[in-house]
């Protein structure tokens, strides 16, 4: 081990310090600073701003959960779009289900994309070759807003609220997703580790309240999101949507005959089983909504 050290300095009073084994790129892109290098636990580590996006060795739990939960729960999902997502791990995820036509992923940086398809091909050479996958270079809110086309579901891979990806945490923004939402759509977000950022699910439940007739979470465990369960944002006017009886997601499950190394039809209707101080924020967000 070389000695050397990145540190994520994301939430105050906590540091969480990464070893590092070798740096494999490093630079400014117009909208953010990038650093990949290898960790021996984590595998190869993406950070951005000095915050951890992806690692090869958990980046399946996050994009399996925020991708299959929402496609198994609609059933027929053709058309999807995923705002950032840079690493292109999401799209890994959603063009697995055969029923995806259209797969449209906008995001801001090109520079991530770029070097994700040169280091992270362990996971996202299949997405380059898929002739479904449509690639858009801008800003999400922008694109939500102003797109005639509408999506079955639409997943925001987005980096925390701050720099590029705080519009991607305002109300505008989910307004402009629920107007490019087909009838019976879902949105899903990544709402951040809710023990140490819970004002951040809260706002987003709250924003989601006053757009949705439903707005929840579910959770996921993933080691490189420090802190416990990551909650994963839900909004549709679907009432029913995160309610899909179990036999019926088994048999979707069973239908795609996709590999997965984290969901299964159980994990992701307990996934909506919320712990008490989770269920609170979510509560607070709609009472304030
Ligand atoms: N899974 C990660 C996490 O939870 O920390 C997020 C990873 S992904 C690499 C986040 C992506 O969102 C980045 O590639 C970033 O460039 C992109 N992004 C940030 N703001 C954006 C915006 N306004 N529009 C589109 N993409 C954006």
């Amino acid at each position: 081990m070389s000695g050397l050290f990145f540190n994520e300095t994301l939430y105050p009073g906590v540091e969480v310090k990464y070893a590092c084994d070798d740096i494999l790129f490093q630079d400014r892109s117009e909208h953010q600073d990038l650093v990949l290098f290898t960790n021996p636990v984590f595998g190869k580590v993406l950070m951005l701003d000095g915050i951890t996006q992806v690692t090869t060795a958990d980046e399946f739990i996050y994009h399996e959960m925020m991708a299959h939960v929402p496609i198994l729960a609609h059933g027929a999902a053709r058309e999807v779009l995923i705002v950032g997502g840079g690493d292109c791990g999401m799209a890994e995820e959603a063009l697995k289900h055969k029923g995806v036509e259209r797969l449209t992923q906008v995001e801001i940086d090109d520079a991530v994309v770029d070097f994700s398809k040169a280091h992270f091909a362990d996971f996202n050479a299949s997405v380059f070759a898929d002739d479904r996958f449509d690639l858009v270079i801008a800003d999400g809110a922008r694109y939500v807003a102003e797109t005639d086309r509408r999506f079955d579901v639409v997943m925001v891979d987005s980096t925390d609220p701050m720099g590029p990806g705080a519009v991607l945490f305002t109300q505008e923004f989910y307004r402009g997703v629920h107007h490019c939402l087909k009838p019976g759509g879902v949105l899903v977000t990544q709402n951040g580790v809710p023990f140490l950022q819970k004002s951040e699910l809260v706002t987003s439940i709250r924003h989601f309240s006053q757009i949705y007739k439903d707005a929840s979470a579910y959770v996921a465990a993933i080691p490189t999101y420090f802190g416990g369960h990551m909650a994963l944002g839900w909004a549709s006017d679907d009432t029913l949507l995160r309610r899909v009886p179990l036999e019926v997601l088994e048999q979707r499950f069973e239908e795609a005959a996709i590999d997965t190394r984290y969901y299964l039809p159980d994990v992701h209707a307990a996934a909506f089983a919320l712990p008490r101080f989770i269920r609170d924020a979510v509560e607070e967000g709609r009472k304030a909504g």
